[in-house]
Order: C-alpha cells, then sequence, then structure tokens
C-alpha cells in the first residue's frame, strides 16, 4: 500500500514531507523518495532503497528546498527493491515527476508504444511508463498538464493513488486516485496531500477525501477536482476529528486498553462490550492503528473478531483470530494485510483504516 505524501504553500515542503513519511511507515514500504522545485527552479528528487532514515542519510548535504515537493515511500510490485526504482519517476524529458501507489496491469503494452515513439525508461516500474504516458499525451494534444492526466486516466487499467508536479509550474500539484486512498488537507494558503490522514493532522482538521476516479488539481492557492470522465466536482471539506478525546468519548473501555497498552485483557474487555458495533468505537479503533500501530492492531484485530463472530458465524472470524496472534510478532507486512483485511470485511472507511 505504501505511503503518499504532497506539499504546496508557503512552507518548506521537505521537512513536512519527511514527517509525514514517518506517520506512514507503519504501512510497511521498502524505499523511499521525495522531490523538490527548489526556488531557483530546480526539480531536485532524492530516492533510495531502505528507511526514511536511509534517505535522509543519502540527502544531507543536497539542496532540499522549496515549498512545493513529493515523497513516497514504495512497496514494490513492479521491478525490485533499488534506488533506481524508487519513486519518484521522471517523464521522458524530465519535467514532469510522478509518485505513485498501486499497479498499473495494462502498462506494458502502453510501454511498448512508447518505446517505438523513441521512449526510454530507466526503471522497471509500472509507475514510470504512467508518466512517460502522461507527457506524451500532453505533448501531441497540446494540452493543459491536468488534461493529460485525465485522458490517461481513462485508458489506465488498475489501481493508483497518484501525485504528479511539473517543473514548468512549480504552483501545481495533481492528484488522483483509484481505488488507493488519498486525503486532502486544506491549510491557509497551502494544500497537503496524504494516504492517510495522519500526516495532515498537525497542520489542519479540513481535509477532503478524493473519491475513486477524482482528480484534484490544486493550482495557484485552488483546488478544483473534476472525474475522469471530466464533470466538475465541488470539494466537500470535512473535518477531522481524530483526538485522543475522541476515542475517551467513544468508549472508556478501549480507551484504558490503548493506554495500559494490554491488548489481550483488552480483548477481554472489548468481547464484553456490546457497543463494540457502534461506527464511533470503530473510528476510535481506527485512530488507534494509526497512532499506535504495534499495540492497538492487537486491540483493533481482536475487537473486529468480536464484531465478525457478533454479526454471524462467518469464517471470516478464523481468519481475524489468526490475525490477532500473529500480530504479536509486529511484522509491517503482516499489519498491513491485517489492515486491508479488516478495512474490506467491517467497512471500516480506508482513510481512517489505512
Ligand atoms: N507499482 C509501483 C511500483 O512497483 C508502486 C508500488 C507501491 O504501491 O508502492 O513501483
Amino acid at each position: 500500500m505504501c505511503g503518499i505524501v504532497g506539499y504546496i504553500g508557503n512552507r518548506d515542503a521537505f521537512p513536512i514531507l519527511i514527517k509525514g513519511l514517518q506517520r506512514l511507515e507503519y504501512r510497511g514500504y521498502d524505499s523511499a523518495g521525495v522531490a523538490m522545485i527548489s526556488p531557483e527552479g530546480d526539480l531536485n528528487v532524492y530516492k533510495k532503497k531502505g528507511k526514511v532514515s536511509d534517505l535522509l542519510d543519502s540527502c544531507k548535504d543536497k539542496n532540499k528546498s522549496g515549498n512545493i515537493g513529493i515523497g513516497h515511500t514504495r512497496w514494490a510490485t513492479h521491478g525490485e527493491p533499488n534506488d533506481v526504482n524508487s519513486h519518484p519517476h521522471y517523464s521522458q524529458t524530465k519535467d514532469l515527476v510522478i509518485i505513485h501507489n498501486g499497479i498499473i496491469e495494462n502498462y506494458a503494452s502502453i510501454k511498448e508504444g512508447l518505446q517505438k515513439r523513441g521512449h526510454t525508461f530507466l526503471s522497471e516500474t509500472d509507475t514510470e511508463v504512467l508518466i512517460h504516458f502522461i507527457e506524451d499525451i500532453q505533448e501531441n494534444n497540446h494540452c493543459a498538464l491536468d488534461e493529460a492526466v485525465r485522458l490517461a486516466l481513462t485508458k489506465v487499467v488498475g489501481a493508483y493513488a497518484i501525485v504528479i508536479m511539473s517543473l514548468e509550474d512549480p504552483n501545481l500539484l495533481i492528484a488522483a486516485r483509484k481505488g488507493s486512498p488519498l486525503v486532502i488537507g486544506v491549510g491557509k494558503n497551502e494544500y497537503f496531500i496524504a494516504s492517510d490522514a495522519t500526516p495532515i493532522i498537525e497542520y489542519t482538521n479540513e481535509v477532503v477525501y478524493l473519491n475513486d476516479f477524482e482528480i484534484a488539481v490544486i493550482n495557484d492557492g485552488k483546488l478544483k477536482i473534476k472525474t475522469v470522465e471530466d464533470a466538475p466536482m465541488t470539494p466537500y471539506i470535512q473535518k477531522l476529528e481524530m483526538e485522543l478525546e475522541a476515542i475517551e468519548k467513544a468508549d472508556p473501555i478501549v480507551a484504558d486498553v490503548l493506554r495500559e497498552g494490554d491488548p489481550d485483557s483488552g480483548l477481554a474487555a472489548l468481547v464484553a462490550a456490546e457497543e463494540m458495533k457502534s461506527p464511533e468505537i470503530r473510528d476510535a479503533l481506527a485512530w488507534a492503528c494509526l497512532h499506535h500501530p504495534s499495540r492497538a492492531v492487537r486491540v483493533n484485530a481482536g475487537a473486529t473478531l468480536f464484531y465478525m463472530a457478533g454479526l454471524a458465524e462467518d469464517p471470516m472470524a478464523l481468519d481475524f483470530r489468526t490475525i490477532y496472534i500473529e500480530l504479536g510478532d509486529e511484522d509491517p507486512a503482516v499489519r498491513r494485510k491485517a489492515f486491508e483485511q479488516i478495512c474490506d470485511i467491517v467497512g471500516m472507511p480506508p482513510e481512517l483504516a489505512g
């Protein structure tokens, strides 16, 4: 699932990107990268296999200035985890950069067509093909970048959350999603983009959850949303209420479990809590997963087990019992799998659950 962070505004983008990527580390990843456009107009891309801390080390003495930037933690699907395959990826002219979470299923045929027209690729990723494709459309159609993104997405099969930045236009960020979550934080003359709200919450509590097949264009301080079919949408700004107090209000039992960090006794308590099925509790648990993944996930998985078992004698409940046990080793891959399954089955908002 990996992590996506973007920033455009008046602050230094780099620290926001790095902090955001660290907040998203719980999702699991194998490499990390960032790109910023400096005030002098240079597009600086730094990427590295390994942890966000390795990325930080590798660009210690480099120019990281800029009020616009994108950051990514990768979970490789196409091409081994290495520096070259890490995101961001450039377009053919190196004017555009992209970060992508997901899989472009029909990338091979698109790549073949582009190669016939002289495109050369540096990485083995499906993602690099997408940004070349977008640039190719822009050049052939002589259209704006957001239109090229839209046209490209009408041809793409797969799942994606993407953010694109253009050296030509340092006041522009374009994001889109299908199948992978993306949240936009709306600040004062600034915008944040992330895979979930955790990198955003300390800057603003106003967010817009992008829906599938929507494209967000942040240009000159304004956010516009349209669909891949080119229908304009009015951004729906929601207030985030993911504070610890919210958990405490939602259910004292949950709050105690999290504070004490005792998932086993917590599970017993939760099994006894009939109100477990309430959406408030589920939201509170989702919040806890984001902020205290190592201990809260066990509580959450246990709670979900109860939730499922309470609905019916569903065999899925057994899976959750397995997850609950496996989570003891706190392997990020296992946690991620648990997140996805919990999210899918109980219909928890993926933006909250990660
Ligand atoms: N498919 C892309 C890649 O392999 C993105 C993977 C991800 O979601 O991190 O680079």
